[in-house]
Protein backbone atom coordinates (compact mmCIF):
# COMPACT_ATOMS: atom_id res chain seq x y z
CA UNK A 1 0.00 0.00 0.00
CA UNK A 2 1.15 3.40 -0.56
CA UNK A 3 1.13 5.72 1.75
CA UNK A 4 -0.82 9.00 1.97
CA UNK A 5 2.54 11.31 1.22
CA UNK A 6 2.82 9.24 -1.87
CA UNK A 7 -0.67 8.96 -2.97
CA UNK A 8 -0.62 13.30 -2.99
CA UNK A 9 2.21 13.59 -4.19
CA UNK A 10 0.58 11.14 -7.23
CA UNK A 11 -2.75 12.99 -7.04
CA UNK A 12 -0.30 16.35 -7.62
CA UNK A 13 1.01 15.22 -10.75
CA UNK A 14 -1.51 13.68 -12.45
CA UNK A 15 -3.48 16.59 -11.31
CA UNK A 16 -0.78 19.18 -13.24
CA UNK A 17 -0.63 16.39 -16.22
CA UNK A 18 -4.39 16.84 -16.80
CA UNK A 19 -4.71 21.12 -16.59
CA UNK A 20 -1.37 20.93 -19.13
CA UNK A 21 -3.16 18.63 -21.22
CA UNK A 22 -6.56 20.48 -20.83
CA UNK A 23 -4.91 23.49 -22.03
CA UNK A 24 -3.28 22.62 -24.65
CA UNK A 25 -6.21 20.87 -26.44
CA UNK A 26 -8.34 23.75 -25.39
CA UNK A 27 -10.61 20.77 -23.62
CA UNK A 28 -11.04 24.01 -20.69
CA UNK A 29 -9.62 27.63 -20.02
CA UNK A 30 -8.98 29.76 -17.57
CA UNK A 31 -7.61 29.99 -14.29
CA UNK A 32 -10.89 29.09 -12.31
CA UNK A 33 -11.64 26.08 -14.23
CA UNK A 34 -7.55 25.15 -14.07
CA UNK A 35 -7.92 25.05 -10.00
CA UNK A 36 -10.79 22.90 -9.36
CA UNK A 37 -9.57 20.55 -11.62
CA UNK A 38 -6.61 20.21 -10.31
CA UNK A 39 -8.17 19.49 -6.92
CA UNK A 40 -10.95 17.31 -8.08
CA UNK A 41 -7.94 14.84 -8.86
CA UNK A 42 -6.01 15.68 -5.59
CA UNK A 43 -8.79 14.66 -3.88
CA UNK A 44 -9.85 11.44 -6.00
CA UNK A 45 -6.23 10.70 -5.62
CA UNK A 46 -6.65 10.16 -1.74
CA UNK A 47 -10.37 9.48 -1.64
CA UNK A 48 -9.57 5.61 -1.95
CA UNK A 49 -8.04 5.49 1.46
CA UNK A 50 -11.17 6.85 3.22
CA UNK A 51 -11.63 2.89 4.20
CA UNK A 52 -8.51 3.01 6.27
CA UNK A 53 -9.71 3.29 9.80
CA UNK A 54 -8.55 6.48 11.38
CA UNK A 55 -6.32 7.06 8.42
CA UNK A 56 -5.27 10.89 7.25
CA UNK A 57 -8.01 10.87 4.04
CA UNK A 58 -10.55 9.80 6.78
CA UNK A 59 -9.70 12.57 9.48
CA UNK A 60 -9.46 15.13 7.04
CA UNK A 61 -12.79 14.17 5.49
CA UNK A 62 -15.10 13.85 8.41
CA UNK A 63 -13.20 16.72 10.17
CA UNK A 64 -14.07 18.94 7.27
CA UNK A 65 -17.82 17.74 7.03
CA UNK A 66 -18.31 18.05 11.24
CA UNK A 67 -16.54 21.41 10.96
CA UNK A 68 -18.56 22.72 7.39
CA UNK A 69 -22.05 21.54 9.20
CA UNK A 70 -21.26 23.20 12.20
CA UNK A 71 -20.24 26.17 10.86
CA UNK A 72 -23.66 26.15 8.63
CA UNK A 73 -25.67 25.76 11.30
CA UNK A 74 -24.16 28.24 13.43
CA UNK A 75 -24.42 30.90 10.86
CA UNK A 76 -27.98 30.13 10.02
CA UNK A 77 -28.98 30.53 13.90
CA UNK A 78 -27.30 33.60 13.97
CA UNK A 79 -28.80 35.12 10.95
CA UNK A 80 -32.29 33.91 12.46
CA UNK A 81 -31.88 36.76 15.24
CA UNK A 82 -30.36 33.78 17.65
CA UNK A 83 -27.84 35.25 20.12
CA UNK A 84 -28.71 32.55 23.26
CA UNK A 85 -24.44 31.59 23.37
CA UNK A 86 -25.73 27.87 24.67
CA UNK A 87 -27.67 27.49 21.74
CA UNK A 88 -25.25 29.23 19.46
CA UNK A 89 -22.33 27.19 20.58
CA UNK A 90 -23.90 24.20 21.78
CA UNK A 91 -25.89 23.12 18.82
CA UNK A 92 -23.50 23.47 16.19
CA UNK A 93 -20.50 21.38 18.92
CA UNK A 94 -23.09 18.64 19.04
CA UNK A 95 -23.55 18.45 15.28
CA UNK A 96 -20.04 18.55 14.82
CA UNK A 97 -20.18 15.45 17.46
CA UNK A 98 -22.65 13.42 15.87
CA UNK A 99 -20.83 13.86 11.96
CA UNK A 100 -16.91 13.56 13.16
CA UNK A 101 -17.48 11.12 15.85
CA UNK A 102 -21.26 9.15 15.60
CA UNK A 103 -21.37 9.33 11.88
CA UNK A 104 -17.68 8.32 11.49
CA UNK A 105 -17.69 5.31 14.16
CA UNK A 106 -21.28 4.18 11.97
CA UNK A 107 -18.83 4.41 8.42
CA UNK A 108 -15.74 2.62 9.78
CA UNK A 109 -18.24 -0.37 10.82
CA UNK A 110 -19.41 -0.32 7.47
CA UNK A 111 -16.39 -0.13 5.33
CA UNK A 112 -12.95 -1.88 5.75
CA UNK A 113 -9.42 -1.64 3.67
CA UNK A 114 -9.45 -2.50 0.12
CA UNK A 115 -13.31 -3.30 -0.10
CA UNK A 116 -15.60 -1.83 -2.15
CA UNK A 117 -13.96 1.86 -1.95
CA UNK A 118 -11.30 0.20 -4.03
CA UNK A 119 -12.64 -0.21 -7.24
CA UNK A 120 -13.34 1.07 -10.51
CA UNK A 121 -17.75 1.23 -9.49
CA UNK A 122 -16.24 3.30 -6.45
CA UNK A 123 -14.14 5.45 -9.08
CA UNK A 124 -16.83 5.97 -11.28
CA UNK A 125 -19.55 6.61 -7.95
CA UNK A 126 -17.13 9.52 -6.62
CA UNK A 127 -17.12 10.89 -9.86
CA UNK A 128 -20.71 11.13 -9.87
CA UNK A 129 -21.48 12.15 -6.42
CA UNK A 130 -18.77 15.30 -8.15
CA UNK A 131 -21.26 16.66 -10.67
CA UNK A 132 -23.83 16.28 -8.40
CA UNK A 133 -21.96 19.00 -6.17
CA UNK A 134 -20.94 20.71 -8.56
CA UNK A 135 -24.87 21.30 -9.89
CA UNK A 136 -25.93 21.51 -6.04
CA UNK A 137 -23.15 24.61 -5.06
CA UNK A 138 -23.16 26.00 -8.84
CA UNK A 139 -19.70 24.94 -9.40
CA UNK A 140 -17.98 26.28 -12.84
CA UNK A 141 -21.26 26.18 -14.71
CA UNK A 142 -21.30 24.32 -17.82
CA UNK A 143 -18.01 22.58 -16.53
CA UNK A 144 -19.53 19.69 -14.06
CA UNK A 145 -18.61 16.64 -15.83
CA UNK A 146 -15.00 17.69 -16.49
CA UNK A 147 -14.90 17.98 -12.70
CA UNK A 148 -16.58 14.68 -12.25
CA UNK A 149 -14.06 13.00 -14.78
CA UNK A 150 -10.78 15.01 -13.11
CA UNK A 151 -12.29 13.01 -9.20
CA UNK A 152 -12.60 10.15 -11.29
CA UNK A 153 -9.07 10.09 -12.94
CA UNK A 154 -7.22 11.05 -9.55
CA UNK A 155 -8.99 8.16 -7.88
CA UNK A 156 -7.91 5.59 -10.70
CA UNK A 157 -4.56 6.92 -10.23
CA UNK A 158 -4.65 6.22 -6.58
CA UNK A 159 -5.91 2.30 -7.47
CA UNK A 160 -3.43 2.22 -10.11
CA UNK A 161 -0.70 3.22 -7.69
CA UNK A 162 -1.59 0.73 -5.54
CA UNK A 163 -1.07 -2.09 -7.38
CA UNK A 164 1.72 -1.09 -8.67
CA UNK A 165 2.82 -0.93 -5.09
CA UNK A 166 1.19 -4.46 -4.12
CA UNK A 167 2.69 -5.92 -7.30
CA UNK A 168 6.12 -4.70 -6.84
CA UNK A 169 6.60 -4.95 -3.31
CA UNK A 170 8.84 -2.22 -2.84
CA UNK A 171 8.72 -1.97 0.49
CA UNK A 172 9.89 -5.13 1.54
CA UNK A 173 12.87 -5.06 -1.46
CA UNK A 174 10.58 -7.81 -2.91
CA UNK A 175 9.81 -8.40 -6.92
CA UNK A 176 7.38 -10.52 -6.24
CA UNK A 177 3.66 -9.49 -5.70
CA UNK A 178 2.00 -9.10 -1.91
CA UNK A 179 -1.27 -10.95 -1.24
CA UNK A 180 -3.50 -7.66 -2.05
CA UNK A 181 -2.66 -7.47 -5.63
CA UNK A 182 -5.69 -7.34 -7.92
CA UNK A 183 -7.58 -6.03 -4.26
CA UNK A 184 -7.42 -2.27 -5.62
CA UNK A 185 -8.31 -2.19 -9.31
CA UNK A 186 -11.52 -4.52 -9.22
CA UNK A 187 -14.84 -4.47 -10.03
CA UNK A 188 -16.49 -6.42 -6.88
CA UNK A 189 -15.85 -6.99 -3.53
CA UNK A 190 -15.74 -10.18 -1.18
CA UNK A 191 -18.92 -8.97 0.12
CA UNK A 192 -22.07 -9.22 -1.76
CA UNK A 193 -24.07 -7.17 -0.04
CA UNK A 194 -21.63 -4.04 -0.58
CA UNK A 195 -20.93 -4.56 -3.77
CA UNK A 196 -24.86 -4.59 -5.10
CA UNK A 197 -25.46 -1.55 -2.56
CA UNK A 198 -22.44 0.30 -4.50
CA UNK A 199 -23.93 -0.64 -7.80
CA UNK A 200 -27.45 0.52 -7.18
CA UNK A 201 -26.44 3.75 -5.73
CA UNK A 202 -23.97 3.97 -8.83
CA UNK A 203 -27.06 3.40 -11.21
CA UNK A 204 -29.17 6.19 -9.32
CA UNK A 205 -26.80 8.93 -9.28
CA UNK A 206 -26.14 8.38 -13.48
CA UNK A 207 -29.90 8.14 -13.81
CA UNK A 208 -31.13 10.66 -11.87
CA UNK A 209 -27.73 13.47 -13.32
CA UNK A 210 -29.75 16.32 -15.48
CA UNK A 211 -27.22 15.42 -17.99
CA UNK A 212 -28.25 11.77 -18.21
CA UNK A 213 -31.88 13.61 -18.47
CA UNK A 214 -30.74 15.88 -20.91
CA UNK A 215 -29.63 13.05 -23.08
CA UNK A 216 -32.69 11.16 -23.06
CA UNK A 217 -34.90 13.45 -24.05
CA UNK A 218 -33.04 14.80 -27.12
ZN1 LIG B 1 -5.37 2.76 -1.30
Amino acid sequence: MAKFKTHVSWGVFIGVGLVVAGLIFSIFSGVESAIWIFFAVLLGSFLPDLDLDDGVPFQILFGLLGAGFAGLIFFNFYQEGERSLKILFFIPALSFILIRFVAGSIFKQFTHHRGMFHSIPAAILFGLLMIWFSHIFSIIIGKELLIGASVTIGYIGHLILDEIYSSTNLSAGSLFPKQSVGSALKFSSASRISTFVFYCVLLALALTLPETKGFFTI
